[in-house]
Protein backbone atom coordinates (compact mmCIF):
# COMPACT_ATOMS: atom_id res chain seq x y z
CA UNK A 1 0.00 0.00 0.00
CA UNK A 2 1.61 3.08 -0.87
CA UNK A 3 1.80 5.92 2.21
CA UNK A 4 0.40 9.25 1.44
CA UNK A 5 1.97 10.55 4.86
CA UNK A 6 4.79 9.95 7.58
CA UNK A 7 2.19 7.97 9.91
CA UNK A 8 1.18 5.65 6.50
CA UNK A 9 4.87 4.96 6.12
CA UNK A 10 5.14 3.78 9.86
CA UNK A 11 2.11 1.69 9.16
CA UNK A 12 3.49 0.52 6.49
CA UNK A 13 6.81 -0.80 7.66
CA UNK A 14 4.84 -2.56 11.54
CA UNK A 15 2.56 -4.31 8.89
CA UNK A 16 5.64 -5.59 6.82
CA UNK A 17 8.01 -6.11 9.94
CA UNK A 18 4.80 -8.38 11.28
CA UNK A 19 4.61 -6.02 14.56
CA UNK A 20 1.18 -5.58 13.96
CA UNK A 21 -1.74 -7.72 12.01
CA UNK A 22 -4.48 -5.42 12.96
CA UNK A 23 -4.46 -1.69 13.15
CA UNK A 24 -6.22 -0.19 15.66
CA UNK A 25 -6.91 3.86 15.82
CA UNK A 26 -9.34 5.90 17.71
CA UNK A 27 -10.62 9.84 17.69
CA UNK A 28 -10.64 10.90 21.03
CA UNK A 29 -12.52 13.92 21.94
CA UNK A 30 -13.14 15.20 24.92
CA UNK A 31 -16.80 16.22 25.34
CA UNK A 32 -16.43 19.53 26.51
CA UNK A 33 -17.61 21.45 23.39
CA UNK A 34 -18.39 20.77 19.53
CA UNK A 35 -16.24 19.21 16.94
CA UNK A 36 -14.62 22.06 14.68
CA UNK A 37 -12.99 22.00 11.86
CA UNK A 38 -9.44 21.31 13.15
CA UNK A 39 -10.63 17.65 14.81
CA UNK A 40 -12.21 16.56 10.70
CA UNK A 41 -8.41 16.65 10.09
CA UNK A 42 -8.06 14.45 13.21
CA UNK A 43 -11.10 12.04 12.22
CA UNK A 44 -9.65 12.13 8.64
CA UNK A 45 -6.34 10.80 10.04
CA UNK A 46 -8.05 8.24 11.92
CA UNK A 47 -10.75 7.18 9.90
CA UNK A 48 -8.23 7.50 6.96
CA UNK A 49 -6.11 4.65 8.47
CA UNK A 50 -9.31 2.53 9.16
CA UNK A 51 -10.36 2.42 5.80
CA UNK A 52 -7.06 2.90 4.12
CA UNK A 53 -5.61 -0.52 6.10
CA UNK A 54 -9.39 -2.31 7.19
CA UNK A 55 -8.45 -1.54 10.50
CA UNK A 56 -10.64 -0.60 13.50
CA UNK A 57 -11.13 2.97 14.59
CA UNK A 58 -13.06 3.73 18.18
CA UNK A 59 -14.74 6.65 19.03
CA UNK A 60 -13.63 7.15 22.60
CA UNK A 61 -14.48 9.94 24.67
CA UNK A 62 -11.89 11.44 26.84
CA UNK A 63 -14.33 12.12 29.81
CA UNK A 64 -11.72 12.16 32.75
CA UNK A 65 -12.60 15.98 33.48
CA UNK A 66 -15.78 15.86 35.03
CA UNK A 67 -16.57 20.15 35.83
CA UNK A 68 -16.29 20.54 32.02
CA UNK A 69 -18.14 17.78 30.09
CA UNK A 70 -21.42 17.03 29.42
CA UNK A 71 -23.82 14.41 27.56
CA UNK A 72 -24.55 17.49 25.36
CA UNK A 73 -21.34 17.14 23.92
CA UNK A 74 -21.33 13.85 23.46
CA UNK A 75 -24.28 13.48 21.31
CA UNK A 76 -23.27 16.48 19.27
CA UNK A 77 -19.85 15.19 18.29
CA UNK A 78 -21.74 11.64 17.58
CA UNK A 79 -24.20 13.53 15.11
CA UNK A 80 -21.30 15.63 13.91
CA UNK A 81 -19.20 12.30 13.38
CA UNK A 82 -21.74 10.43 11.04
CA UNK A 83 -22.41 13.36 9.56
CA UNK A 84 -18.90 13.73 8.04
CA UNK A 85 -19.57 10.03 6.91
CA UNK A 86 -17.33 8.62 9.39
CA UNK A 87 -18.60 4.74 11.24
CA UNK A 88 -16.74 3.59 14.27
CA UNK A 89 -16.10 0.49 15.47
CA UNK A 90 -16.70 0.67 19.67
CA UNK A 91 -18.02 3.90 21.59
CA UNK A 92 -16.29 4.12 24.45
CA UNK A 93 -15.72 6.08 27.45
CA UNK A 94 -12.62 6.81 29.24
CA UNK A 95 -14.34 6.85 32.85
CA UNK A 96 -15.06 3.29 32.10
CA UNK A 97 -11.79 2.37 32.69
CA UNK A 98 -11.75 4.38 36.31
CA UNK A 99 -11.38 1.13 37.82
CA UNK A 100 -8.68 -0.24 35.98
CA UNK A 101 -6.99 3.09 36.00
CA UNK A 102 -6.97 3.38 39.61
CA UNK A 103 -5.40 -0.57 40.10
CA UNK A 104 -3.03 0.44 37.28
CA UNK A 105 -1.48 3.21 39.37
CA UNK A 106 -1.55 1.22 42.54
CA UNK A 107 0.95 -1.29 40.47
CA UNK A 108 3.02 1.88 40.40
CA UNK A 109 3.24 2.34 43.99
CA UNK A 110 4.13 -0.90 44.82
CA UNK A 111 6.89 -0.70 42.55
CA UNK A 112 7.96 2.59 43.95
CA UNK A 113 7.47 4.85 40.71
CA UNK A 114 4.59 6.81 42.35
CA UNK A 115 3.91 8.70 45.50
CA UNK A 116 1.42 10.24 47.19
CA UNK A 117 2.50 14.33 47.86
CA UNK A 118 0.70 17.18 50.00
CA UNK A 119 2.57 19.34 48.14
CA UNK A 120 0.07 21.91 47.06
CA UNK A 121 -0.63 22.87 42.97
CA UNK A 122 1.32 26.20 43.52
CA UNK A 123 4.03 24.51 45.60
CA UNK A 124 4.64 21.55 42.74
CA UNK A 125 4.45 23.97 39.89
CA UNK A 126 7.42 26.24 42.19
CA UNK A 127 9.16 23.39 42.63
CA UNK A 128 9.41 21.84 39.16
CA UNK A 129 12.25 23.77 38.00
CA UNK A 130 12.64 25.61 34.16
CA UNK A 131 14.31 24.40 31.41
CA UNK A 132 17.39 25.43 32.28
CA UNK A 133 17.51 24.84 36.13
CA UNK A 134 16.56 20.97 37.24
CA UNK A 135 13.22 21.00 39.68
CA UNK A 136 13.40 20.41 43.58
CA UNK A 137 12.46 16.97 45.07
CA UNK A 138 9.44 16.82 47.33
CA UNK A 139 9.89 16.07 50.85
CA UNK A 140 6.95 13.68 49.99
CA UNK A 141 8.65 11.75 47.27
CA UNK A 142 10.54 8.87 49.67
CA UNK A 143 7.36 8.29 51.36
CA UNK A 144 7.32 4.46 52.38
CA UNK A 145 5.12 2.58 49.60
CA UNK A 146 2.80 1.27 52.62
CA UNK A 147 1.76 4.51 53.62
CA UNK A 148 1.23 6.34 50.00
CA UNK A 149 -0.46 2.99 49.11
CA UNK A 150 -2.94 3.80 52.78
CA UNK A 151 -3.10 7.43 51.77
CA UNK A 152 -4.00 7.05 48.09
CA UNK A 153 -6.83 4.25 49.16
CA UNK A 154 -8.35 7.16 51.60
CA UNK A 155 -8.11 9.79 48.90
CA UNK A 156 -10.71 7.31 46.83
CA UNK A 157 -12.49 6.82 50.26
CA UNK A 158 -12.80 10.49 50.14
CA UNK A 159 -11.30 11.32 53.41
CA UNK A 160 -8.98 14.56 52.33
CA UNK A 161 -10.16 17.64 50.69
CA UNK A 162 -9.93 18.63 46.99
CA UNK A 163 -6.43 19.72 46.20
CA UNK A 164 -5.00 18.38 49.91
CA UNK A 165 -3.24 15.53 48.16
CA UNK A 166 -1.91 14.05 44.97
CA UNK A 167 -0.47 11.46 43.41
CA UNK A 168 2.46 11.71 41.60
CA UNK A 169 4.92 9.54 39.57
CA UNK A 170 8.60 9.18 40.76
CA UNK A 171 10.74 9.92 37.44
CA UNK A 172 13.03 12.55 37.49
CA UNK A 173 13.12 16.12 39.17
CA UNK A 174 16.25 16.57 36.55
CA UNK A 175 14.86 15.62 33.61
CA UNK A 176 15.29 17.60 30.71
CA UNK A 177 12.13 17.21 30.02
CA UNK A 178 9.91 19.21 32.47
CA UNK A 179 6.57 16.34 31.87
CA UNK A 180 8.90 13.79 33.45
CA UNK A 181 9.70 16.03 36.82
CA UNK A 182 7.19 13.53 38.77
CA UNK A 183 4.15 14.71 37.44
CA UNK A 184 0.56 14.38 38.95
CA UNK A 185 -1.00 11.61 38.03
CA UNK A 186 -4.21 11.94 40.04
CA UNK A 187 -5.81 14.57 42.09
CA UNK A 188 -8.68 14.72 44.17
CA UNK A 189 -12.06 17.10 42.74
CA UNK A 190 -15.19 16.37 44.16
CA UNK A 191 -17.50 16.75 40.98
CA UNK A 192 -20.71 15.43 39.35
CA UNK A 193 -19.19 12.93 36.41
CA UNK A 194 -21.58 13.11 33.41
CA UNK A 195 -21.45 9.09 33.56
CA UNK A 196 -19.86 7.99 37.17
CA UNK A 197 -22.37 10.29 38.75
CA UNK A 198 -20.45 11.14 42.33
CA UNK A 199 -18.69 7.64 42.24
CA UNK A 200 -15.31 8.86 42.29
CA UNK A 201 -13.57 12.08 43.77
CA UNK A 202 -10.18 10.88 42.36
CA UNK A 203 -9.41 11.75 38.90
CA UNK A 204 -6.60 10.68 36.26
CA UNK A 205 -4.89 13.61 34.64
CA UNK A 206 -4.86 13.48 31.10
CA UNK A 207 -1.07 12.01 30.69
CA UNK A 208 -2.19 9.12 32.58
CA UNK A 209 -5.17 7.95 31.66
CA UNK A 210 -4.42 8.66 27.44
CA UNK A 211 -1.64 5.90 27.04
CA UNK A 212 -3.85 3.55 29.35
CA UNK A 213 -6.92 4.30 27.23
CA UNK A 214 -5.05 3.27 24.27
CA UNK A 215 -3.48 -0.32 26.16
CA UNK A 216 -6.56 -1.17 27.12
CA UNK A 217 -8.02 -0.80 23.67
CA UNK A 218 -5.33 -2.80 22.20
CA UNK A 219 -4.78 0.65 20.28
CA UNK A 220 -1.32 0.04 17.50
CA UNK A 221 -1.20 3.99 16.21
CA UNK A 222 -2.45 6.71 18.79
CA UNK A 223 -2.46 10.08 16.53
CA UNK A 224 -2.41 13.27 18.24
CA UNK A 225 -1.47 16.39 17.53
CA UNK A 226 1.96 18.01 17.91
CA UNK A 227 1.63 20.02 21.51
CA UNK A 228 1.84 15.97 22.91
CA UNK A 229 5.47 15.19 20.92
CA UNK A 230 7.05 16.69 24.65
CA UNK A 231 4.62 14.21 26.45
CA UNK A 232 5.10 11.40 24.59
CA UNK A 233 8.14 10.49 27.17
CA UNK A 234 5.69 10.28 29.70
CA UNK A 235 3.20 8.18 27.56
CA UNK A 236 6.10 5.81 27.12
CA UNK A 237 6.76 5.49 30.82
CA UNK A 238 3.45 5.00 31.76
CA UNK A 239 2.63 1.96 29.53
CA UNK A 240 6.10 0.39 30.60
CA UNK A 241 5.94 0.59 34.10
CA UNK A 242 1.93 -0.38 34.46
CA UNK A 243 2.59 -4.04 32.81
CA UNK A 244 1.04 -3.66 29.66
CA UNK A 245 1.27 -6.17 27.06
CA UNK A 246 0.64 -4.65 24.04
CA UNK A 247 2.03 -1.22 23.89
CA UNK A 248 0.67 1.76 21.88
CA UNK A 249 2.77 4.22 20.48
CA UNK A 250 1.93 7.79 19.77
CA UNK A 251 3.01 9.87 16.75
CA UNK A 252 2.19 13.88 16.03
CA UNK A 253 0.89 15.63 13.28
CA UNK A 254 0.71 19.08 12.74
CA UNK A 255 -2.27 20.79 14.40
CA UNK A 256 -5.05 22.72 11.92
CA UNK A 257 -4.57 26.33 11.93
CA UNK A 258 -6.93 27.98 9.61
CA UNK A 259 -6.90 32.31 9.18
CA UNK A 260 -9.36 34.04 10.47
CA UNK A 261 -10.49 31.46 12.41
CA UNK A 262 -11.04 30.42 15.83
CA UNK A 263 -9.53 26.77 16.25
CA UNK A 264 -10.05 25.60 19.92
CA UNK A 265 -13.36 24.93 21.96
CA UNK A 266 -12.78 26.24 24.61
CA UNK A 267 -13.10 30.14 23.07
CA UNK A 268 -15.65 29.09 20.76
CA UNK A 269 -17.69 28.27 23.77
CA UNK A 270 -17.07 31.61 25.44
CA UNK A 271 -18.94 32.99 21.84
CA UNK A 272 -21.91 30.62 22.63
CA UNK A 273 -22.23 31.70 26.20
CA UNK A 274 -21.56 35.18 25.94
CA UNK A 275 -24.28 35.34 22.94
CA UNK A 276 -21.99 36.52 20.37
CA UNK A 277 -23.07 33.88 17.90
CA UNK A 278 -26.32 32.43 18.03
CA UNK A 279 -25.19 28.61 19.44
CA UNK A 280 -22.50 26.16 18.72
CA UNK A 281 -24.32 26.08 14.45
CA UNK A 282 -24.30 29.60 13.78
CA UNK A 283 -23.55 29.42 10.59
CA UNK A 284 -19.93 32.00 11.33
CA UNK A 285 -18.90 29.06 13.56
CA UNK A 286 -15.99 26.72 12.21
CA UNK A 287 -17.64 23.91 13.84
CA UNK A 288 -18.76 21.05 12.34
CA UNK A 289 -22.32 21.72 12.78
CA UNK A 290 -21.54 25.56 11.94
CA UNK A 291 -20.33 24.79 8.54
CA UNK A 292 -23.01 22.01 8.21
CA UNK A 293 -25.78 25.18 8.46
CA UNK A 294 -23.37 27.38 6.64
CA UNK A 295 -24.04 24.82 3.56
CA UNK A 296 -20.80 23.20 3.64
CA UNK A 297 -21.35 19.28 2.47
CA UNK A 298 -19.43 16.82 3.98
CA UNK A 299 -16.97 15.93 0.89
CA UNK A 300 -15.94 19.38 0.72
CA UNK A 301 -14.76 19.21 3.98
CA UNK A 302 -12.70 15.93 3.75
CA UNK A 303 -11.52 16.92 0.77
CA UNK A 304 -10.36 20.09 2.01
CA UNK A 305 -8.33 18.09 4.89
CA UNK A 306 -6.98 15.44 2.00
CA UNK A 307 -5.93 18.33 0.11
CA UNK A 308 -3.86 19.58 3.10
CA UNK A 309 -2.24 16.53 3.89
CA UNK A 310 -0.90 14.85 7.15
CA UNK A 311 2.13 17.18 8.01
CA UNK A 312 4.92 16.98 10.98
CA UNK A 313 5.49 21.17 11.23
CA UNK A 314 2.52 23.70 12.46
CA UNK A 315 1.70 25.96 10.16
CA UNK A 316 -1.73 28.56 9.27
CA UNK A 317 -3.82 27.66 6.25
CA UNK A 318 -5.41 30.71 4.33
CA UNK A 319 -9.25 29.80 4.63
CA UNK A 320 -9.27 30.48 1.10
CA UNK A 321 -8.35 27.08 0.64
CA UNK A 322 -11.14 25.76 2.75
CA UNK A 323 -13.95 27.47 0.79
CA UNK A 324 -12.12 26.89 -2.75
CA UNK A 325 -13.47 23.39 -2.02
CA UNK A 326 -17.02 24.00 -1.08
CA UNK A 327 -16.95 26.58 -4.31
CA UNK A 328 -15.61 23.24 -6.23
CA UNK A 329 -17.87 20.89 -4.69
CA UNK A 330 -21.16 23.30 -4.84
CA UNK A 331 -20.08 24.07 -8.68
CA UNK A 332 -21.05 20.94 -9.93
CA UNK A 333 -24.14 20.03 -7.44
CA UNK A 334 -25.96 23.41 -7.04
CA UNK A 335 -28.61 24.86 -9.32
CA UNK A 336 -28.27 28.40 -10.41
CA UNK A 337 -31.08 30.65 -9.88
CA UNK A 338 -31.75 34.43 -11.20
CA UNK A 339 -31.73 36.66 -7.68
CA UNK A 340 -30.58 40.14 -6.44
CA UNK A 341 -29.47 41.15 -3.29
CA UNK A 342 -30.45 45.13 -3.80
CA UNK A 343 -33.03 45.32 -5.68
CA UNK A 344 -34.02 48.18 -8.02
CA UNK A 345 -37.25 48.22 -10.84
CA UNK A 346 -36.20 48.55 -14.47
CA UNK A 347 -39.23 48.99 -16.68
CA UNK A 348 -39.26 47.83 -20.58
CA UNK A 349 -41.54 50.61 -21.80
CA UNK A 350 -41.39 48.39 -25.40
CA UNK A 351 -42.18 45.51 -24.39
CA UNK A 352 -45.79 43.85 -23.20
CA UNK A 353 -46.85 40.42 -22.39
CA UNK A 354 -45.55 37.63 -20.98
CA UNK A 355 -42.52 35.38 -21.95
CA UNK A 356 -41.84 31.47 -20.78
CA UNK A 357 -37.27 30.68 -21.20
CA UNK A 358 -36.28 28.13 -20.74
CA UNK A 359 -32.81 28.22 -19.33
CA UNK A 360 -30.29 25.56 -17.80
CA UNK A 361 -29.89 24.59 -14.07
CA UNK A 362 -26.91 23.88 -13.98
CA UNK A 363 -24.15 24.00 -16.79
CA UNK A 364 -21.69 22.11 -14.92
CA UNK A 365 -23.87 19.30 -15.29
CA UNK A 366 -25.26 18.26 -18.30
CA UNK A 367 -27.87 15.75 -16.09
CA UNK A 368 -29.24 18.81 -14.30
CA UNK A 369 -31.81 19.63 -16.63
CA UNK A 370 -33.71 22.92 -17.38
CA UNK A 371 -36.27 25.37 -16.13
CA UNK A 372 -38.72 27.87 -16.95
CA UNK A 373 -38.74 31.29 -15.73
CA UNK A 374 -40.75 34.53 -17.07
CA UNK A 375 -39.85 37.70 -18.91
CA UNK A 376 -42.52 40.47 -18.54
CA UNK A 377 -41.79 44.60 -18.67
CA UNK A 378 -41.77 44.76 -15.10
CA UNK A 379 -38.12 43.34 -13.89
CA UNK A 380 -35.46 43.80 -11.14
CA UNK A 381 -32.25 44.09 -11.22
CA UNK A 382 -29.14 44.45 -8.45
CA UNK A 383 -28.21 47.92 -7.80
CA UNK A 384 -24.56 46.88 -7.80
CA UNK A 385 -24.69 46.35 -11.67
CA UNK A 386 -26.26 49.89 -12.48
CA UNK A 387 -23.71 53.06 -12.32
CA UNK A 388 -25.11 56.75 -13.30
CA UNK A 389 -21.39 57.75 -13.59
CA UNK A 390 -19.85 54.06 -15.07
CA UNK A 391 -16.42 53.86 -13.96
CA UNK A 392 -13.21 52.60 -16.89
CA UNK A 393 -14.14 49.42 -18.37
CA UNK A 394 -17.91 49.16 -16.45
CA UNK A 395 -19.72 46.05 -18.74
CA UNK A 396 -22.96 46.88 -16.62
CA UNK A 397 -26.13 48.71 -16.96
CA UNK A 398 -25.44 52.91 -17.23
CA UNK A 399 -27.56 55.73 -18.43
CA UNK A 400 -27.62 55.03 -22.23
CA UNK A 401 -25.81 52.10 -21.92
CA UNK A 402 -26.76 48.40 -22.93
CA UNK A 403 -26.22 45.23 -21.10
CA UNK A 404 -27.69 41.43 -21.85
CA UNK A 405 -30.55 40.11 -19.18
CA UNK A 406 -29.09 36.68 -18.85
CA UNK A 407 -31.16 34.29 -20.92
CA UNK A 408 -32.87 36.99 -22.34
CA UNK A 409 -32.43 40.38 -24.20
CA UNK A 410 -30.22 43.19 -24.26
CA UNK A 411 -31.55 46.49 -23.10
CA UNK A 412 -30.79 49.67 -22.92
CA UNK A 413 -31.08 52.20 -20.51
CA UNK A 414 -33.64 55.32 -21.39
CA UNK A 415 -33.84 57.38 -18.36
CA UNK A 416 -33.67 57.08 -15.02
CA UNK A 417 -36.05 58.12 -11.97
CA UNK A 418 -34.97 59.69 -8.96
CA UNK A 419 -35.99 60.72 -5.99
CA UNK A 420 -34.63 62.43 -3.13
CA UNK A 421 -31.16 61.90 -4.49
CA UNK A 422 -32.21 58.07 -4.57
CA UNK A 423 -32.42 55.48 -7.85
CA UNK A 424 -35.90 54.45 -7.60
CA UNK A 425 -36.70 53.20 -11.24
CA UNK A 426 -34.70 52.76 -14.65
CA UNK A 427 -36.91 53.10 -17.70
CA UNK A 428 -35.30 51.20 -20.45
CA UNK A 429 -36.17 49.65 -23.66
CA UNK A 430 -35.38 45.84 -24.94
CA UNK A 431 -34.30 45.09 -28.38
CA UNK A 432 -36.46 42.28 -29.97
CA UNK A 433 -33.71 41.10 -32.41
CA UNK A 434 -31.34 40.47 -29.68
CA UNK A 435 -32.57 37.36 -27.39
CA UNK A 436 -29.95 34.90 -26.59
CA UNK A 437 -29.99 31.82 -28.52
CA UNK A 438 -31.45 33.88 -31.87
CA UNK A 439 -29.30 34.49 -34.47
CA UNK A 440 -29.06 38.34 -34.08
CA UNK A 441 -28.06 37.68 -30.64
CA UNK A 442 -24.32 37.44 -32.17
CA UNK A 443 -24.63 41.07 -34.14
CA UNK A 444 -21.26 42.86 -33.61
CA UNK A 445 -23.29 45.78 -31.79
CA UNK A 446 -23.85 42.97 -28.82
CA UNK A 447 -20.46 41.76 -28.77
CA UNK A 448 -19.05 44.16 -26.05
CA UNK A 449 -22.40 44.14 -23.42
CA UNK A 450 -21.73 42.37 -20.56
CA UNK A 451 -24.63 40.04 -18.95
CA UNK A 452 -26.36 40.29 -15.65
CA UNK A 453 -29.29 38.56 -14.22
CA UNK A 454 -32.86 39.72 -13.02
CA UNK A 455 -35.70 38.95 -11.62
CA UNK A 456 -39.58 38.99 -13.25
CA UNK A 457 -41.24 41.66 -10.48
CA UNK A 458 -44.49 39.91 -11.51
CA UNK A 459 -43.51 36.46 -10.29
CA UNK A 460 -41.08 36.46 -7.69
CA UNK A 461 -40.12 35.39 -3.81
CA UNK A 462 -39.12 38.03 -1.31
CA UNK A 463 -37.04 37.09 0.43
CA UNK A 464 -33.79 38.09 3.60
CA UNK A 465 -30.57 37.25 2.25
CA UNK A 466 -27.40 37.10 4.29
CA UNK A 467 -23.77 37.60 3.80
CA UNK A 468 -21.34 36.45 6.72
CA UNK A 469 -18.18 37.99 7.53
CA UNK A 470 -15.04 35.98 9.45
CA UNK A 471 -15.60 36.33 13.22
CA UNK A 472 -11.85 37.38 13.44
CA UNK A 473 -10.06 40.03 12.08
CA UNK A 474 -6.94 39.36 9.93
CA UNK A 475 -4.21 38.76 12.36
CA UNK A 476 -1.29 41.08 12.71
CA UNK A 477 0.97 38.46 13.49
CA UNK A 478 0.72 34.63 14.31
CA UNK A 479 -0.66 33.43 17.44
CA UNK A 480 -2.35 36.60 17.98
CA UNK A 481 -4.81 36.78 20.67
CA UNK A 482 -8.28 36.21 19.74
CA UNK A 483 -9.84 38.90 21.84
CA UNK A 484 -8.09 41.61 19.94
CA UNK A 485 -9.17 40.36 16.96
CA UNK A 486 -12.94 40.19 17.34
CA UNK A 487 -14.90 41.65 13.80
CA UNK A 488 -18.35 43.09 15.10
CA UNK A 489 -21.26 42.94 12.45
CA UNK A 490 -20.26 40.25 10.63
CA UNK A 491 -24.03 39.58 9.34
CA UNK A 492 -25.09 41.60 6.56
CA UNK A 493 -28.68 41.49 5.82
CA UNK A 494 -30.50 42.13 2.52
CA UNK A 495 -34.24 42.31 1.38
CA UNK A 496 -33.80 40.22 -1.77
CA UNK A 497 -35.51 39.13 -4.68
CA UNK A 498 -35.36 36.02 -6.59
CA UNK A 499 -37.03 33.56 -8.51
CA UNK A 500 -40.97 32.09 -7.50
CA UNK A 501 -39.19 28.62 -7.64
CA UNK A 502 -37.06 29.62 -4.36
CA UNK A 503 -40.60 29.77 -2.23
CA UNK A 504 -40.69 26.15 -1.85
CA UNK A 505 -37.19 25.17 -2.09
CA UNK A 506 -36.72 22.75 1.10
CA UNK A 507 -34.63 24.49 3.92
CA UNK A 508 -31.27 23.02 3.28
CA UNK A 509 -31.20 23.23 -0.32
CA UNK A 510 -28.21 25.52 -1.95
CA UNK A 511 -27.86 27.20 -5.14
CA UNK A 512 -25.85 29.43 -6.54
CA UNK A 513 -27.47 33.20 -7.06
CA UNK A 514 -25.62 33.66 -10.54
CA UNK A 515 -22.90 36.15 -10.27
CA UNK A 516 -23.28 36.62 -6.39
CA UNK A 517 -22.56 33.24 -4.66
CA UNK A 518 -23.69 30.01 -3.51
CA UNK A 519 -26.49 30.82 -0.87
CA UNK A 520 -28.41 28.15 1.38
CA UNK A 521 -32.21 28.20 2.64
CA UNK A 522 -31.40 28.32 6.57
CA UNK A 523 -33.95 27.29 8.50
CA UNK A 524 -33.38 28.65 12.08
CA UNK A 525 -32.95 32.23 10.51
CA UNK A 526 -35.09 31.63 7.98
CA UNK A 527 -32.97 33.44 5.25
CA UNK A 528 -30.67 32.57 2.45
CA UNK A 529 -27.15 32.62 3.89
CA UNK A 530 -24.11 32.85 1.38
CA UNK A 531 -22.13 30.24 1.71
CA UNK A 532 -19.55 30.91 0.08
CA UNK A 533 -18.92 33.56 -2.74
CA UNK A 534 -17.56 32.58 -6.60
CA UNK A 535 -14.41 32.88 -7.76
CA UNK A 536 -10.80 32.02 -6.11
CA UNK A 537 -9.03 28.68 -6.87
CA UNK A 538 -7.16 26.03 -4.42
CA UNK A 539 -3.76 27.44 -3.35
CA UNK A 540 -1.15 24.96 -2.93
P1 LIG B 1 -9.53 22.20 21.67
O1 LIG B 1 -8.26 22.87 22.06
O2 LIG B 1 -10.23 22.84 20.54
O3 LIG B 1 -10.42 21.90 22.82
P2 LIG B 1 -8.55 19.60 21.90
O4 LIG B 1 -7.30 19.11 21.28
O5 LIG B 1 -8.54 19.85 23.34
O6 LIG B 1 -9.06 20.82 21.07
P3 LIG B 1 -9.91 17.14 21.92
O7 LIG B 1 -11.35 16.90 22.10
O8 LIG B 1 -8.99 16.75 23.01
O9 LIG B 1 -9.75 18.65 21.58
O10 LIG B 1 -9.39 16.56 20.55
C1 LIG B 1 -9.71 15.32 20.00
C2 LIG B 1 -8.69 15.03 18.94
O11 LIG B 1 -8.73 16.02 17.92
C3 LIG B 1 -7.29 15.02 19.50
O12 LIG B 1 -6.61 13.91 19.03
C4 LIG B 1 -6.70 16.29 18.99
O13 LIG B 1 -5.32 16.15 18.82
C5 LIG B 1 -7.44 16.50 17.68
N1 LIG B 1 -7.49 17.92 17.32
C6 LIG B 1 -8.00 18.94 18.03
N2 LIG B 1 -7.82 20.11 17.43
C7 LIG B 1 -7.17 19.84 16.26
C8 LIG B 1 -6.68 20.64 15.19
N3 LIG B 1 -6.82 21.95 15.17
N4 LIG B 1 -6.07 20.02 14.16
C9 LIG B 1 -5.93 18.69 14.15
N5 LIG B 1 -6.35 17.88 15.13
C10 LIG B 1 -6.96 18.44 16.19
MG1 LIG C 1 -8.18 18.43 24.82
Amino acid sequence: MEANNFIEEIINKDLESGKYDEIITRFPPEPNGYLHVGHAKALCVNFGIKQKYNGKCNLRFDDTNPTKEDTEYVEAIKEDIKWLGFTWDEELYASDYFEKMYDCAVILIKKGLAYVDNLTAEEIRLTRGTLTEGGKESPNRNRPIEESLDLFQRMRNGEFADGELVLRAKIDMNSPNINMRDPVIYRIVRAHHMRQKNKWCIYPMYDFAHPLEDAFEGITHSCCTLEFEDHRPLYDWVVDNCDIEKKPHQYEFARLNITRCIMSKRYLKSLVDNNKVDGWDDPRMPTICGLRRRGYTPESIKDFCERIGVAKANSELDIKNLEACIREDLNLRANRVMAVLRPIKLTLKNYEGVEELEVENNPSDETAGTRKITFSKDLYIDADDFALVPPPKWKRLSPGGMVRLKGAYVITCDEVVEENGEIKELICSYIPESKSGMAGSDDKRFKKVGTIQFVDANNCYKFKARKYDYLLKEAEYPGQNFNELINENTIEEFDAVGEKSLECAPFGSRFQFIRLGYFIKDEKSNTFGQIVSLKDGFKK
